[in-house]
């Protein structure tokens, strides 16, 4: 096991299963193939009560939906269920596997600017929540709801707020306002329940100031007899990958050497940030928000329930990615590992950026002692589709059979852009069940039939 200059932050069962139960890695990966991606759903019913027990404290009515299209497991959507917790889906196959995973309907939202006539009729017959993006989309919204029976139809508005003018998602104020006008006219079919919004970016302020926005169009909508009690605030609640000060110092000394083509990357997500999901939130809701009082006194006296659609930070160390190393190659400079996967898993390339966290390579047999810098490279063959272009130094040159895992992959690391090119097959993905002795159990992670 190597230190490395980014290694990652490990849960505990992480930990336990990588540094003293190498050798089951080892027979899992021979049996499901490479790269295999584990994930630990456990983690995840973890990081919800975490997030609830904070909004706990705070007296605050909440609610928390799983951002689902963080990660494509279903036993993570199970997991979200079985912590009594909602859903945000953004497509119909989302809101299926929700329902199949045995989350209720009315404990799904759904959001998203495309939503097909299909999916409003099931978000109808399901009693979603549905976040509509737009004018247009209320008005399509308003027809399928004359084409159902049953309760009315349950709606947020997105807000677009002023923070993010320039955003392609949801609705300026002056639109929100229209909307209400029309909900108003159409009460007998549709019920406004709340303002949605969801910012990019991981700061706290603009998502303060996004909620004195949408506070102030709450008090707009009752004035209009609407009855607004929701303020969902979507996700973007960051996680920590590796210590903060570790953080700090590489991208401190980094510069085009780090990198095989010479070039650091413009940007990176906050692999090393200082504030855990919890601590983030709590930062949040003493932030000041209406005349200088906090968001969490504002939402509580705006007589409203806060909500969140975390998605990274609710599956923050819920899954690893293994890979076997199929040979280390020297070149005129340094080294490549060839592994076997690809660039579509565990990877920031295809983003112009980099996966700032050390693979830690587990050997299969004692190494001999050759400290190597190498970048990853998969089965591709292209060029420049690569799994990093940074050197990552290797105490040992990896040999065919060690593995590379990569921790903490659920957050869109682990399979948003898997694919079968090269007619590889898709990943395996196995769910991790601590048993009654706590050991942990292994079970393809499918969608229940
Ligand atoms: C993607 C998304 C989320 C989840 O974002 P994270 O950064 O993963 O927490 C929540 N809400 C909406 C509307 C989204 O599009």
């Amino acid at each position: 096991m190597q230190a490395g200059v980014l290694p990652p932050l490990l849960h505990p069962a992480v930990q336990q299963l990588v540094h003293e139960d190498g050798h089951l890695l080892q027979a899992l990966v021979r049996e499901h193939g490479s790269p295999l991606n584990i994930v630990f759903p456990h983690i995840l019913r973890a990081n919800a009560a975490a997030l609830a027990a904070v909004l706990q404290a705070h007296a605050l009515p909440s609610a928390l939906f799983y951002g689902a299209k963080v990660n494509k497991s279903p036993a993570l959507v199970r997991a979200a269920a079985d912590q009594g917790i909602g859903v945000d889906a953004s497509s119909l196959y989302e809101l299926r596997d929700a329902l199949r995973a045995g989350t209720p309907g009315r404990a799904i939202v759904a959001t998203g600017p495309v939503k097909p006539r299909a999916f409003h009729d099931a978000l109808i017959e399901a009693q979603a929540l549905i976040s509509v993006d737009s004018l247009d989309e209320l008005a399509a919204l308003q027809q399928a709801a004359q084409a159902h029976a049953g309760p009315p139809v349950r709606v947020l508005l997105r807000l677009r707020p002023q923070e993010a003018a320039a955003s392609r998602f949801g609705m300026g104020a002056d639109d929100v306002r229209q909307a209400f006008t029309q909900l108003t006219l159409a009460r007998q079919r549709m019920r406004l329940e709340g303002l949605h919004f969801h910012l990019s970016g991981y700061a706290a302020e603009p998502r303060a100031r996004a909620i004195a926005e949408a506070i102030g169009l709450v008090a707009h909508a009752r004035g209009l007899g609407l009855a607004p009690r929701m303020i969902d605030i979507g996700g973007g609640l960051p996680i920590r990958y590796v210590d903060a000060d570790v953080y700090e110092r590489y991208l401190q000394a980094q510069d085009g050497s780090h990198y095989r083509n010479g070039r650091v990357p413009e940007s990176f997500y906050p692999y090393g940030g200082r504030l855990d999901p919890c601590a983030w939130l709590r930062t949040l809701l003493a932030a000041p928000c209406v005349d200088a009082r906090t968001v969490a006194d504002c939402v509580r006296d705006a007589d409203c329930t806060l909500a969140l659609e975390p998605g990274r930070s609710l599956v923050d160390q819920a899954a690893i990615t293994v890979f076997q190393v199929h040979a280390t190659k020297p070149l005129a400079r340094r080294h490549v590992v060839f592994v076997q996967g690809s660039s579509f898993s565990a990877c920031e390339t295809w983003f112009a950026s980099e996966f700032l966290v050390d693979p830690l390579l587990l050997c299969a047999a004692p190494p001999a002692a050759q400290a190597i810098d190498a970048y990853i490279a998969g089965h591709s063959c292209l060029d420049d589709d690569v799994i990093t272009n940074r050197w990552i130094g290797f105490p040992t040159v990896p040999q065919h059979g060690d593995l590379l895992v990569y921790a903490n992959t659920a957050g869109y690391q682990m399979d948003l852009l898997e694919n079968e090119f090269h007619r590889h097959p898709m990943p395996a993905r196995l769910a991790a069940v601590p048993g009654p002795d706590g050991r942990l159990g292994f079970e393809p992670d499918k969608p229940v039939e």
